[in-house]
């Protein structure tokens, strides 16, 4: 690079570290932080900027899962039905937080399985071709374990997925999907659409869509829509109910805390319960006042409960319900406020170092995550960052993902990181060495 290093203004940083220290000490959040196991290198608590990535893990779970083990010990099976927290109630405990955290009514939701499995079960249910209507629209940077799921799913029905798929295509070099452009697809193909099944939160730009237009959009075209909220469950503000989206799955693992690979979450609209609907069924599903008549004939419940298949695993849940609790007593609405204030910092602090050396490829619209675009020498800034303590995520080719989050992360943490990326990128584009 030629052009000179850029003069950095040290009142503004000294102003904004002033202020980060400030915004911290009048957090009525920050109490949360203990609750959580920080990562620790050297004695020193690392920067885990990775809430989209592996959530951290709260100090209760151990304690959570503690208990399922003594239940199980003390009363075998019958801990189902007896002491103070029976198993058999431990799924619908979970509902009331889920429902507030997505918009939706807790019949709405079901807890089950993982995120891939629940795509494949909402497509037996949700993709309906008829007649000249079986396209599905998705976005061409749909994360791979989605477009593998509607593609086999397609090829299972003995339908070919290059003719049935429609993709989005970004306008932008910048990989963001415009929500007209979407609204456009849809209206375009009006006649032809089936379903229509999008990211809420894109996972690489972090993007957020405008949900709420595009499930209006469909709706006007006569098809159903489904969402992936695996980046945006616990992450931003949803309405799932009065969008009327007609499905929705997410895992809660990211932004939910429940742990690596811990059990995931759908949501069905309540117009779909009790209508007939063409699923696959197991017994979990099968209403609870008849499902040990252990009758020949599915009896399904009259909620979301109906996609559920087997006996929940209750480490899991347990595991879950150790985070939901601490989202329940930092309350949704603080969470949603403190996540919109460390926006307005990460724009002022980080994305202010933006133009010359990288770009910030998520819009405006997103949540917790900025994806950093290096066109040069994003690897060795990520190396650099990591070797300063900052756990973030590289992706192949050149982004850097961070996603500080509300619940154990500080306006301290976020002014460090614009300190040392300012630093380093002096460093690696100036004093090659
Ligand atoms: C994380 C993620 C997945 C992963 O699915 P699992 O089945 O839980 O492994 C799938 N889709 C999206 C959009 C994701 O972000």
């Amino acid at each position: 690079m030629a052009e000179e290093p850029e003069v950095f203004d040290m009142d503004k940083s000294a102003e904004w570290k002033a202020l980060a220290l400030s915004l911290d000490e009048d957090d009525v959040l920050r109490h949360f932080r203990d609750q959580f196991k920080i990562p620790e290198k050297d004695g020193r608590q690392r920067l885990y900027f990775l809430g989209n990535s592996l959530g951290l893990q709260p100090k209760s779970t151990g304690t959570y899962i503690n208990n399922i083990l003594d239940q199980w010990s003390e009363e075998g099976v019958e801990s189902f039905f007896v002491g103070e927290n029976p198993w058999s109630g431990l799924h619908d405990s979970l509902l009331a937080s889920l429902a507030k955290i997505t918009g939706a009514l807790p019949h709405e939701i079901s807890i089950m399985n993982q995120l891939t499995v629940n795509i494949h079960l909402m497509l037996v249910s949700f993709y309906r071709p008829e007649g000249r209507r079986r396209k599905i629209l998705m976005e061409t940077k749909a994360f791979p374990s989605d477009q593998y799921a509607v593609r086999s799913y397609l090829e299972h029905l003995g339908l070919d997925p290059d003719e049935i798929i429609l993709e989005i295509h970004s306008g932008s070099p910048l990989n963001a999907i415009e929500t007209s452009d979407i609204v456009d697809a849809i209206q375009l193909h009006t006649d032809e659409l089936a379903l229509v099944f999008l990211g809420g939160i894109n996972y690489y730009t972090g993007q957020a869509l405008d949900m709420k237009m595009i499930a209006s959009a469909a709706q006007k075209a006569g098809c159903l829509i489904g969402l992936d909220l695996a980046h945006a469950a616990g992450n931003i503000a949803l309405q799932l109910h009065d969008w009327q989206v007609d499905f929705a799955c997410w895992c809660s693992y990211k932004y939910l805390n429940g742990g690596p690979g811990t059990i995931g979450g759908v949501f069905v609209h309540e117009k779909h319960h009790n209508s007939g609907q063409k699923r696959l069924a197991g017994w979990w599903g099968n209403h609870a006042e008849t499902r040990f008549m252990m009758n020949k004939i599915f009896d399904p419940s009259p909620d979301a409960s109906a996609w559920q298949l087997s006996t929940p695993p209750m480490l899991l849940l347990a595991a879950l319900k150790a985070s939901l609790d601490i989202f329940d007593e930092a309350g949704w609405e603080r969470i949603l406020n403190k996540q919109e204030m460390m926006k307005q910092c990460m724009k002022e602090w980080i994305e202010s170092l933006s133009g010359q050396y990288f770009s910030c490829i998520t819009p405006e619209a997103r949540g917790c995550q900025l994806s950093l675009l290096f066109p040069e020498k994003g690897r060795e800034v990520y190396d650099r960052l990591f070797a300063e303590g900052f756990m973030i995520d590289w992706r192949e080719p050149n982004v850097i993902r961070l996603a500080p989050v509300p619940l154990y992360n500080t306006f301290t943490e976020i002014w460090r990181f614009h300190d040392t990326l300012k630093k380093i990128l002096a460093d690696v584009f100036h004093n090659q060495s």
